[in-house]
């Protein structure tokens, strides 16, 4: 059985803050990585049990270079870096329709969710909302989208209690890992150490166990992309990018026939918007 295994960096156990999730910020980003490998290791250590075959981990935050490679657990290979090059599939690239499930680590609350640890949606600087067909989506529902488009269930999700409870409510039964409980955009009670890698890996070993059970997640076409960004000067460049058109003087729209499609788009507003490294 194949698993895949998205990555990001906000929602990984013990992470509160910023200077946690920049690598400019040199030893607080360092412990952070480390725990992301350790979260990501407890997965794969569930998934093995559950009965995987092959695991595939893509490192999805940042520049794509946070997990500790000669630290990944030796069962799994590593999709990382950098944002100089396209990955078409975002968070879920190298999945394609051989994989079985789909385990999403370290997620994150969506934009505007309070209080949500670190809560955003792609760019915390840029984006206030990303809605398709009208919905408010976090980066779990719209990884959960992409692996839907290649049929392939999202099974289990770890981070806060706000990210955990957002994906039960559109993905009943889905296995969550609460790793900490947000008290306040910054500030979350962290459950211990040990026993968040414990929830990790039962939760990433019940979801392999059940894969039969999960149904994969998609947005009924045609897809209405939705993008409000925070300076109405960046809705009116990202009109440069044909098809896209500004809605009001902070929002931009494009319609496509399926939600790839409209994902593509995305994927071009997020390179304008994104200052290039
Ligand atoms: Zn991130």
């Amino acid at each position: 059985m194949k698993v895949f295994i998205s990555t990001d960096l906000e929602g990984v156990s013990g992470v509160v803050g910023w200077r946690e999730c920049s690598p400019e910020d040199g030893r607080h980003y360092q412990a952070a990585r480390r725990r992301l490998t350790l979260d990501v290791n407890a997965a794969i250590e569930g998934a093995l049990e559950g009965g995987a075959s092959e695991i595939l981990v893509a490192d999805c935050h940042g520049q794509y270079l946070n997990v500790l490679y000669e630290e990944l657990h030796p069962a799994a290979d590593l999709v990382r870096g950098t944002r100089s090059g396209h990955r078409p599939r975002l968070i879920m690239q190298g999945l394609d329709e051989s994989f079985d499930l789909v385990l999403l680590i370290g997620y994150h609350a969506q934009s505007r969710d309070w209080p949500g640890i670190l809560s955003h949606t792609y760019s915390s600087v840029s984006f206030l909302a990303v809605r398709f067909n009208g919905i408010e989506v976090s980066e779990a529902r719209i990884g959960a989208a992409i692996a839907g488009s290649f049929g392939v269930p999202v099974g289990m999700i770890s981070g806060d209690d706000r990210i955990c409870a957002e994906v039960e409510s559109w993905l009943p039964g889905v296995e969550t890992a609460v790793v900490k409980y947000a008290i306040d955009r910054y500030v979350a009670r962290c459950i211990a150490h040990k026993k968040a890698l414990e929830l990790i890996k039962m939760a990433a070993k019940r979801a392999v166990q059940g894969v039969d059970e999960f149904k994969s997640f998609t947005f009924e076409p045609p897809v209405r992309l939705e993008v409000s960004v925070i300076d109405p000067s960046l809705a009116y460049k990202l009109t440069v990018i044909p098809g896209v058109r500004r809605i009001d003087k902070d929002t931009v729209a494009y319609d496509a026939e399926d939600f790839m499609k409209a994902h593509a788009a995305f994927r071009a507003i997020c390179y304008v918007s994104y200052p290039r490294k």
